[in-house]
């Protein structure tokens, strides 16, 4: 996923300072040459990385770490602070208008996602309960005005298109039309999607800076392509000065690539990252934390996002259920069983194992987990009696036997699950009572 390899190299140095009662400088000075360079192979901007290592090493040799009582973990810590801060610092949410409609433009490069993402947005919006309009004012790219309206349907919204012979060729005419379409049908929120070109052109930059000065736009977003590299700052920059824009939104963090360039984006630009783009589905999107990302960054975990996802997957009688479980310890394998069946309805299940805690060491368990995984599950419990799901304290030797024989699976696969089901079980019980599940990288160092 994204970050992947920077992932990996941070934790890997991180592991190098495992069992190291006091740091010495030399322990710090190696501990933040590996870190330049993880951040550098990752195409993380040389001026934010000059910064950022400046900035642990600086830390790293204070206090802070001499005194703490386990120095390699505060140095994690800081490492950890220091992305959040890279990363824009608090979350920054998107801005509404006191008087609606808020108008929302998306500028980027062509490709970089942003009729994409103008359906996610609008579907995200709806959600939220706003009334979007899509307005095409992507007059450039042959299709860009069907594909925006293929989104619009899946997501439910107007979109509002020019009608041939009534300002096509004139995006900036189609963006003022659609101001007062959107006025007159009392739409709360319209999202503009405008053109992009491969490469940043003074063209380009004018027309959105046009269409910019005709919508008088709360939000303008700057869509970018984390998949870009080295480019990513340059095209930002570009961006700022032609068009200028409130915040960004990075597209493609599912992607392999390095994806570093992007980290820089905000420092570079000081504007905020506010959503990220995480695949071609319209739900494959989510607003921007920045200490979520960093957690993620450093395989510190996720478990923010992972529940707030499963909230939207889990239909809400169904967790209101599950939480009452939780609470009274009542939480049986036909729980399980109804939670996994739930899993399925949510976007990426490799995704979401992404986001536990220690998630890197489990890699290769993730790359072969797949929702056959699921058809298993359920042959097993399946072959359970309704006491046994209860109560899988009931789960003998013979039993587990039994089971397995009839679920065609062996005592192994049984053993397994049932032991899947117990940690589960007590890291929800965990996250339940409003505590953070322990986290496995975290653990004396
Ligand atoms: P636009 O030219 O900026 O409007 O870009 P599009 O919205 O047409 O997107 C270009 C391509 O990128 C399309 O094939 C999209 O499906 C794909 N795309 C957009 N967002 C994402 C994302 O977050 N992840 C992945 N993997 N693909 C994306």
């Amino acid at each position: 996923a994204a970050f992947g390899t920077l992932s990996d190299r941070l934790t890997e140095t991180f592991r190098n300072l495992r069992g190291k009662g006091r740091l010495t400088p030399a322990d710090v000075d190696g501990t933040v040459r590996e870190i330049r360079r993880a951040l550098l192979e990752a195409d993380v901007n040389l001026d934010v990385v000059k910064d950022f290592t400046g900035k642990v090493r600086e830390r790293a040799l204070g206090d802070e770490v001499n005194k703490a009582l386990n120095p390699a973990q505060q140095v994690v810590q800081i490492v950890n602070e220091e992305l959040v801060q890279i990363l824009g610092g608090q979350q920054r949410r998107l801005e509404f208008a006191k008087t609606p409609p808020t108008v929302i433009m998306l500028a980027g490069l062509q490709g970089a996602g942003k009729t994409t993402l103008a359906g996610k947005l609008a579907k995200w919006m709806v959600g939220e309960g706003h009334s979007p309009m899509l307005v095409a004012a992507d007059l450039q790219r042959p299709n860009a005005v069907t594909q925006l309206q293929v989104v619009g349907e899946q997501a439910g919204v107007t979109v509002y298109a020019p009608q041939p012979g009534n300002g096509v060729g004139d995006p900036v005419r189609v963006a003022k039309d659609a101001m007062k379409v959107a006025r007159d049908r009392q739409h709360d929120v319209v999202i503009v999607d405008t053109a992009g070109r491969l490469g940043v052109d003074a063209e380009l930059m004018k027309q959105a800076s046009n269409i910019r000065k005709a919508v008088d736009p709360d939000e303008v977003l700057f869509v970018l392509d984390a998949m870009i590299g080295q480019d990513a700052v340059g095209t930002a920059k570009a961006f700022q000065e032609g068009v200028d824009f409130t915040g960004v939104v990075l597209t493609k963090l599912d992607g392999d690539a390095r994806g570093g360039a992007a980290l820089s984006v905000a420092s570079v630009t000081g504007r905020p990252i506010i959503f990220a783009s995480t695949g071609e589905g319209l739900d494959d999107f989510e607003p921007f934390h920045p200490d979520r990302m960093a957690s993620r960054i450093l395989d510190l975990g996720d478990i923010l996002t992972l529940i707030e996802q499963a909230q939207k997957a889990f239909d809400e009688e169904e967790a209101l259920k599950v939480a009452e479980k939780l609470a009274t310890e009542t939480f049986t394998l036909e729980d399980f069983l109804a939670q996994m069946q739930q899993l399925k309805n949510m976007g990426s299940i490799k995704g979401m194992l992404g986001m536990l805690p220690g998630a890197k060491g489990m890699r290769e368990q993730l790359d072969n987990f797949d929702e056959r995984e699921i058809v298993r599950t359920e042959a097993i419990i399946q072959s359970m009696t309704p006491a046994e799901r209860r109560n899988p304290k009931l789960l003998n030797g013979s039993r587990r036997l039994r089971i397995a024989r009839g679920s065609g699976m062996t005592v192994t696969d049984v053993n397994a699950l049932v032991t899947r089901f117990e940690q589960a079980a007590k890291m929800m019980k965990t996250v339940a009572r409003g505590g953070m599940p322990q986290i496995p990288g975290m653990g004396p160092v």
